[in-house]
């Protein structure tokens, strides 16, 4: 029998989380206060995020060990399986090995656990009360409502509506493990009342959503603030996904020759990249590959600038890849990628060559989800499929080139509750959406000058 899934067991989960700030050739510039468009510095960030965070985002110390209250819950489901898609590469008639990470296997079916237990676990031991947050597709409100259940903590998730109402058993999820969701724009806080007078059909965006949760922390004295994606400290936290991945692929005695992730905000991306870093800037062949949306195309696209990380402007200015705060993407089904921005860190390596970026409009990744779902059984998050389109592709390139590479891609959840995503794609009901460029170059203006 072959080996197809290549386990690790409970004692091999990683001990310490791998800090990529120590290794950058170009670390990412500092953050600026949104008013006065100076550097911030930790107590700026202090109404929002407990302080080991905070020390976390700003930290350049290479390794960080993680707490034994935080290995604990993560052994649940950890390590998770790296498989080999024999099926897959059969199909595609391809001579390349193609091994997929899957992050699925977590109780809220996706990556966001690894940073979200984490998260809420030091804002526990420092006596915060309540956790606000958004959520777009629906996978970081559960994976936090998970996480705030376990440490007893409350969880208020504003919901991006599109998502809000495409995928109710999103919301059910959260509130069996006790969140309190609202669909956002809500008429919770003045961001959301504001951007509902403007527009009562507002179908929401992340960067509406996290003005909101911003409100709500900022507000709240025993409440704080989490995000799920683009902060160093949760690219920090996934870094176990790669730590895995690089110990499985030496038990079978394999070595990277790309990797890929999906890429909304960075996080599943930059966990299985970041470890494969100093072996890469040692001079080993990596390539390192985001996949984005057409319709949400930030690193393809977007300008590098200092920009906000939400729509009404309260969060720091952030130095990356933006579309522009203002940009409103469209209501694509793979809501985890409808974010304008992305991490500082992703960006500063784009930026940097260190990696490169392709998008797919959505009903080639769902093309490519079908035949994944029909070959190796999983059916993806729409997400993750477009990390499935991405491998695929270089697949294809390795058939063509009669390459015999190796290439490791992030399966960072599966689609159990977008099944109306696949309804939609199988009854041919699925819409591509091209970002024009003079709706892309609006936004783009409205980028503040710094
Ligand atoms: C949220 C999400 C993403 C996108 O977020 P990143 O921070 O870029 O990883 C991708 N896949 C899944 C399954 C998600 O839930």
């Amino acid at each position: 029998m072959r080996e197809r899934k290549i386990l690790l067991s409970e004692k091999d989960i990683p001990r310490r989380w791998y800090n990529a700030m120590a290794d950058l050739p170009n670390p990412p510039a500092p953050p600026l206060h949104p008013g006065t468009k100076q550097p911030i510095g930790p107590d700026d960030l202090a109404p929002l995020f407990p302080m080991p965070l905070i020390e976390q985002e700003v930290s350049a110390q290479r390794w960080i060990d993680i707490p034994e209250e935080v290995l604990d819950v993560l052994s649940l489901w950890r390590p998770t399986p790296l498989y080999r898609a024999y099926n897959l590469e059969k199909a595609l008639g391809t001579p390349a090995k193609i091994f997929y990470k899957y992050e699925g296997t977590s109780p809220s079916g996706s990556h966001k656990t690894n940073t979200s237990v984490a998260q809420v676990y030091y804002n526990k031991i420092t006596g915060t009360k309540r956790i606000a947050t958004e959520t777009g597709a629906g996978q970081w409100g559960s994976a936090l409502s998970f996480a705030c259940n376990h440490f007893g903590l409350d969880c208020t998730i504003y919901m991006v509506k599109v998502s809000y109402d495409q995928k109710p058993y999103r919301r059910i999820m959260m509130e069996t493990w006790g969140g309190k969701v609202f669909a956002s724009p809500s008429r919770e806080t003045n961001a959301g009342r504001q951007a509902l007078t403007q527009d009562p059909n507002n179908s929401g965006s992340l960067g509406l959503a996290i003005s909101e949760a911003v409100e709500d922390a900022a507000t709240h004295g025993d409440t704080k603030y989490s995000l799920g994606s683009v902060l160093n400290h949760v690219l920090l936290h996934q870094t176990i996904i790669g730590q895995e991945t690089k110990k499985q692929l030496e038990m079978v005695g394999e070595k990277a020759d790309v990797l890929i992730g999906s890429c909304g905000g960075g996080s599943n991306l930059g966990g299985l990249i970041l470890p494969f870093l100093p072996d890469k800037l040692g001079g080993q062949k990596i390539r390192m590959v985001a996949v984005e949306p057409a319709a949400c195309p930030t690193l393809t696209r977007g300008t590098f600038a200092y920009d906000f990380g939400d729509t009404a402007g309260l969060t720091p200015l952030v130095q990356m890849y933006t579309l522009g705060s203002s940009f409103m993407p469209a209501g694509i089904h793979a809501g985890g990628l409808r974010y304008h921005g992305d991490s500082p860190l992703i960006s500063r390596m784009a930026k940097d060559k260190l990696l490169e970026a392709v998008a797919y409009r959505q009903v080639e990744v769902f093309d490519a989800a079908a035949l994944f779902a029909r070959t190796e059984g999983i059916i993806p998050a729409p997400e993750s499929a477009h990390a499935v389109k991405g491998a695929i592709d270089e697949a294809k390139r390795c058939a063509a080139e009669k390459k015999k590479e190796t290439i490791v891609f992030n399966l960072s959840g599966h689609g159990h509750f977008d099944l109306a995503a696949y309804e939609a794609y199988l009854g041919k009901k699925l819409v591509d959406y091209a970002l024009p460029e003079d709706v892309l170059a609006k936004s783009i203006s409205a980028i503040p000058k710094v």
